[in-house]
């Protein structure tokens, strides 16, 4: 049991909405990410946990193979961008697609 924070009255920790005033009572955005040539059996599971209070959101990981969770960890919304931040501040630049058709006539051997 717990308070809604939105109307303050009792909400079984089961529900996803108040009862009373139908604010949801958990926010969690999920996407999976598959992993790469040879790991196809294996996910990487991205939750984010959107809520009211400051100090509840976080951003949780989960690595699952099989359709079973091998690993969790859940970083703070402040590490999460800076995790953020790295991914896209280290992306190689896009190739150029004459570049590529290049490389690959380069490759041909006559
Ligand atoms: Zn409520």
């Amino acid at each position: 049991m717990h308070s809604c924070a939105r109307c303050g009255s009792s909400v079984g920790d089961a529900f996803r909405y108040c009862p009373w005033c139908a604010a949801p009572q958990r926010l969690k955005l999920v996407e999976f990410f598959r992993g790469r040539v040879g790991e196809e059996d294996k996910a990487l599971r991205v939750s984010r946990y959107l809520h009211d209070e400051l100090g509840e959101r976080h951003v949780r990981f989960s690595i699952w193979t099989d359709a079973r969770v091998e690993g969790a960890v859940s970083l703070e919304d402040d590490e999460a961008e800076r995790l953020g931040r790295f991914l896209l501040g280290s992306a190689p630049p896009p190739r150029h697609p004459l570049r590529e058709l290049v490389d690959r006539v380069a490759a041909i051997r006559f």
